[in-house]
């Protein structure tokens, strides 16, 4: 058995709390450090299904990837049962689950979010994307590929219902990933001199400026982008933990889908 302090300690090992962004909150967010632990879920979101899943399945411990509050599209001041947060929040702490989120520091983590993208992607020598936060990453393929080939491997490799993209005219060789809402790094990529982006979460200007730049987009969607860091997760607590009972939620996956006209 382990506790959940000892756990938050390997997992600190995978994704140093130091790579975390000065806005983001990671670690041990909810429940007793102390507790002995002996089922572990891990799932990209706490959301209210994972919360049910953890408590009917006699989980002690959630390790997510984002956040269950306090950052900025979570921010706490009150722990009520009339909102929806609050519910959560009351429904781990009556269930007795903990929960642990590594989140900015599991994207730059050398083997986190983002090569484990790189790595699904079947990327050659994936290496950091320019020198700013390390956030992204980029690599090659075995052999240069049309962009419609490439979109449905990504879309296959990643478990996609659906994929956005827009052409530059360029086939695929060239690749810069982002797991997640990286669109900022658009930029990034056609100064290392990418053909092809893959990341989620990208604007309609994003679109329509990026090709004229000579790069290719895809937006592959923000849960498919990140869900391979899981197994990675799952991995390492296996290692470290071997009496433990770690799984992935199965109530957790993409929600979003897409109507294509005439199909
Ligand atoms: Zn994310």
């Amino acid at each position: 058995m382990a506790t959940a302090r000892q756990i938050e300690e390997c997992l600190f090992r995978l994704a140093p709390r130091e790579g975390a962004m000065d806005w983001d909150n990671v670690g041990l967010l909810v429940g007793d450090a102390d507790r002995e632990v002996r089922r572990i879920l891990v799932a990209l979101d706490v959301t209210p299904a994972v919360a049910q899943e953890a408590i009917d399945g006699g989980y002690e411990l959630i390790v997510a990837h984002h956040p269950v509050m306090n950052c900025t599209w979570h921010p706490v001041q009150s722990v009520r049962s009339d909102t929806p947060q609050g519910r959560l929040l009351i429904r781990l702490l009556r269930g007795g689950v903990s929960a642990i989120c590594m989140h900015t520091n599991l994207d730059v983590a050398p083997g986190g979010v983002n090569d484990c993208l790189a790595e699904a992607l079947e990327l050659i020598d994936p290496g950091p994307l320019g020198d700013g936060e390390g956030l992204c990453r980029m690599g090659t393929l075995p052999t240069p590929l049309p962009l419609a080939d490439f979109v449905r491997q990504v879309s296959h490799s990643l478990h996609c219902n659906g994929v956005r993209y827009a052409d530059a005219g360029r086939p695929v060789s060239r690749v810069a990933v982002g797991g997640g809402a990286c669109g900022e790094y658009i930029g990034a990529a056609i100064a290392a001199g990418c053909d092809t982006f893959v990341t989620a979460d990208l604007k309609y200007h994003d679109f329509l400026d990026a090709p004229g730049q000579g790069i290719n987009l895809i937006d592959a969607g923000h849960f498919p982008t990140e869900d391979p860091v899981c197994r990675r997760v799952i991995a390492a607590l296996q290692a470290e933990f071997p009496s433990l009972y770690v799984s992935k939620s199965a109530s957790h996956r993409e929600v979003i889908q897409y109507y294509v006209e005439g199909e």
